[in-house]
């Protein structure tokens, strides 16, 4: 992916599992949020994934959406970082008093192409990633050559090896979702 002038490629994650009271379900929700990251002074929208619904984490019976977004912007990750949680207080999210597992917009930075980053309150690759097939799915989706910095695999490898957890599977392999 060519870069222009001074511009960084982000991996954006997105997800929501909180109805919007305009926009509706989550599914609508991400559909909205894609656009407005569109629509952002500075940060042009290279690509998108289709959005995908996953099976409730943990004792919530929330549906989640989640997708995956590729922006080019001259932001250093704290400035667009700051930008993503301006968007998510834009639709609606609250932080205080508001668990992980209820949250109306999600938006986290996955990867960014120059590799390792770490600050306060900021870590890419995104920690969790790596275990996270709502996340990879859609994230291989648009991105499948893209390599992990640390792990040195790309998208598509870490997702295959999210489906298939243990090596020898001789016959009875587990399935795999999405
Ligand atoms: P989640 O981890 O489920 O996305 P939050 O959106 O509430 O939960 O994020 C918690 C904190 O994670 C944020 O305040 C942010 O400072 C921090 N954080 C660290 N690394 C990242 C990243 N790569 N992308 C987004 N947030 C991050
Ligand atoms: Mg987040």
């Amino acid at each position: 992916m060519a870069l222009a002038g001074d511009d960084r490629t982000y991996l954006v994650g997105l997800g929501s599992n909180v109805r919007h009271f305009r926009f509706g379900a989550p599914a609508e929700v991400l559909r909205a949020a894609v656009h407005a990251l569109a629509q952002e002074p500075g940060i042009t929208l290279v690509a998108a994934s289709p959005i995908v619904a996953s099976a409730p984490l943990g004792p919530s019976r929330r549906r989640y959406a989640n997708a995956a977004a590729i922006v080019e912007t001259a932001l250093e990750p704290p400035a667009l970082l700051a930008r993503l949680q301006s968007m998510e207080a834009r639709f609606g999210r609250r932080r205080r008093g508001q668990r992980w597992r209820a949250r109306v917009l999600d938006l986290d930075i996955i990867l960014w192409s120059g590799g390792p980053w770490a600050s306060p309150g900021l870590v890419i690759p995104h920690p969790a990633f790596r275990h996270r097939a709502f996340v990879l799915a859609p994230a291989a989706a648009i991105a499948p050559t893209w390599r992990d910095p640390l792990s040195g695999l790309s998208l598509r490898q870490l997702r295959a090896r999210l489906a298939r957890p243990r090596p020898p599977a001789p016959l009875a392999r587990p399935s795999a979702r999405g």
